[in-house]
């Protein structure tokens, strides 16, 4: 397979195995947390063979900087801080932080953008 951009079939089929891995990484955080995080860990590969980006439900459950699956209440901490999700990964201490409804608000936040150069990926 050459690199570049894939076919969408292709592309929707390492979507759902994503899905797929960040679920059983949710199922059995509990029981084998070490599990969850060699499913993080494959999902990130899929991500990159495929180019394509984690799903929206799912990005925010891992770290960024040490890819740790994230379970709210165990590993982690999510606060509101002027008007950004701040979520505080319990693993290594990182805090990601994330801007609150950045769909909706896209027209009036220009401003406010250019303060968070780089924060996305
Ligand atoms: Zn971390």
């Amino acid at each position: 397979m050459s690199r570049g951009k894939r076919p969408k079939w292709m592309i929707d089929i390492a979507i759902e195995r994503m899905d797929i891995l960040f679920s059983r990484a949710e199922m059995e955080f509990i029981t084998h947390p070490e599990r969850s995080n060699r499913y993080v860990e494959l999902a990130l590969k899929l991500s990159t063979k495929y180019n394509t980006k984690v799903p929206d439900k799912w990005a925010r459950r891992y770290c960024r900087n040490c890819k740790s699956f994230l379970k709210l209440g165990r590993n982690c901490t999510v606060r509101l801080v002027n008007g950004e999700v701040n979520i505080f990964c319990g693993e290594c201490g990182h805090v990601m932080k994330i801007p609150y409804h950045k769909e909706q608000k896209n027209k009036r936040r220009a401003k406010y953008e250019s303060r968070q150069k780089g924060n996305d990926e």
